[in-house]
């Protein structure tokens, strides 16, 4: 089976296009770096945000039980789902009871993490992710490569190509201006047309029983202002205590994600608008799993930023279709093999260990412990080729001797320039086809070693 370094492999094959990719995030990255310069009490909210999130997960039957409550006294219509399959039949059946067949959505990861669009597409309801990164993607039939940029991966030249082919835009044009007005007229007679409007859940507030919503592009806010049904589909991790509390998160978002000081919009919902339907899904899907187990329970504290992605040096230079998993990235290296060890079994590996995303994680999740821990319990369970396994247990038993340790660094000193270039710079180098090695030598490695060791 294909892991990560097979489809890492793939995206570093365009150089250009993977320094780009690693550029183009650093820059977002230095971005959030300026915007958290701004507020003098940074890291006392990072940590005001790792606590509420951690007593509020502590407590979360309360408070689900709370938000229910009140959502429903406030007109809202709050659903239950365990899993993907039941998240994905309660939206279809309102959909269905009412005889709605065209849905606009605005971006939400929990419908990617649960396949909705193709659930619904077979089912005859056309889905129309108004996002624009979303609509770029989905018109390329791909998904979201970033769970903030899900269009990162892509070049303005290749979205006027698409924009061509499938809007009509002229040949060639890839002003992001005109590209941008051009997907707006496209998108608001697919608002128009809709029978729903269906949005994700950044923040729930048990004590109001309201939820919230941030965009940039006032996405959201026109589907469900147009439609007279709005769908909002949220993960059991989302509830926070109070309003006091979300001011904290609200703060943090934005400079996380974009280096903005706020989403351009932050929209509350309390209960439905004056003759509409709101109905609120709340999903578990293997969240209970997570919170049950001690380790890995602090990666449910992600308010999904981004911030660890745009910082990873290995997402940045391997794009997030390489960790094939819906969320990508240090904190997807966490995520997936809690859904499935065997088949994300590479990627805790996809990672540095530098710590740099626990460093800017807004909620202070112990992201490079976590994914050590991953690694671990892959060793434990054989899930690692057997050539990694002796390796590495050769490597510990050397670590354990100094003179062990010496010896084979001064064997490494003495054989690297008189091994076969071969070797260096063959496939099999495993460890330098990875990395930037110096070009390749123009005198042969035996002349090399010569002029090193003096000798003519
Ligand atoms: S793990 Fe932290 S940095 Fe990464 S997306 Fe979640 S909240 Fe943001």
């Amino acid at each position: 089976m294909s892991g990560h370094p097979e489809a890492a492999a793939r995206f570093v094959a365009d150089d250009a296009k993977a320094h780009w990719h690693d550029q183009s995030l650093w820059w977002v990255r230095k971005k959030r770096d300026a915007a958290a310069a701004t507020v003098p009490d940074w890291e006392a909210l990072r940590s005001a945000a790792a606590r509420i999130k951690e007593h509020t997960l502590g407590r979360l039957a309360d408070y689900l039980e709370e938000f229910e409550k009140n959502a429903v006294r406030s007109g809202a219509k709050v659903w239950f789902a365990s899993d993907a399959a039941e998240h994905n039949a309660i939206v279809h059946r309102i959909l269905a009871e009412r005889g709605i067949t065209r849905l606009v959505k605005s971006k939400s990861m929990l419908t990617e993490e649960c396949h909705l669009n193709p659930y619904l597409e077979a089912r005859g309801i056309t889905v129309t992710d108004t996002d624009l990164g979303e609509r770029i993607v989905q018109l390329r039939h791909e998904p979201p490569s970033h769970i903030v940029l899900p269009a990162i991966h892509l070049k303005k030249e290749e979205i006027g190509e698409l924009f061509h082919g499938e809007l009509g835009t002229d040949k060639g044009a890839s002003d992001p201006k005109y590209l941008t007005e051009a997907a707006r007229q496209h998108l608001r007679r697919r608002f128009l047309e809709a029978g729903a409007g269906l949005t994700g859940v950044n923040f729930a507030v048990a004590a109001t029983g309201g939820i919230v919503v941030c965009t940039n592009e006032g996405n959201a806010d026109m589907g469900t202002a147009l439609p007279p049904v709005h769908i909002a589909c949220m993960g059991v991790e989302k509830l926070v205590p109070r309003l006091e509390e979300l001011a904290v998160f609200v703060r943090l978002l934005a400079r996380s994600a974009t280096g903005q000081p706020v989403t351009t919009y932050t929209t509350h919902f309390h209960g439905p608008r004056p003759d509409g339907e709101l109905h609120i899904v709340v999903v578990d899907n293997g969240r209970s799993a997570q919170l049950a187990n001690d380790t890995f329970r602090r990666s449910l504290s992600c308010i999904r930023c981004g911030a660890c992605m745009n910082t990873c040096p290995v997402f940045r230079r391997s794009g997030g279709y390489s960790y094939g998993f819906v969320v990508p990235g240090p904190i997807g290296s966490v995520l997936a093999p809690g859904r499935d060890v065997g088949a994300h079994r590479t990627l805790p590996f996809a990672s540095s260990l530098c710590g740099s995303c626990s460093d800017v994680c807004p909620v202070r999740i112990d992201l490079h412990h976590e994914i050590l821990a991953w690694r671990q319990e892959i060793v434990r369970r054989k899930l690692v080729p057997v050539w990694k396994r002796a390796a590495m247990r050769l490597l510990a038993f050397i670590l354990r001797f100094a003179f062990l340790y010496r010896l084979g660094a001064w064997l490494v000193r003495r054989m690297t320039p008189i091994l076969p270039r071969a070797i260096v710079y063959s496939r099999w180098n495993v460890w330098g086809r990875q990395r930037e090695l110096p070009p390749m030598p123009r005198r042969s490695f035996r002349a090399l070693y010569r002029s090193r060791h003096g000798r003519a």
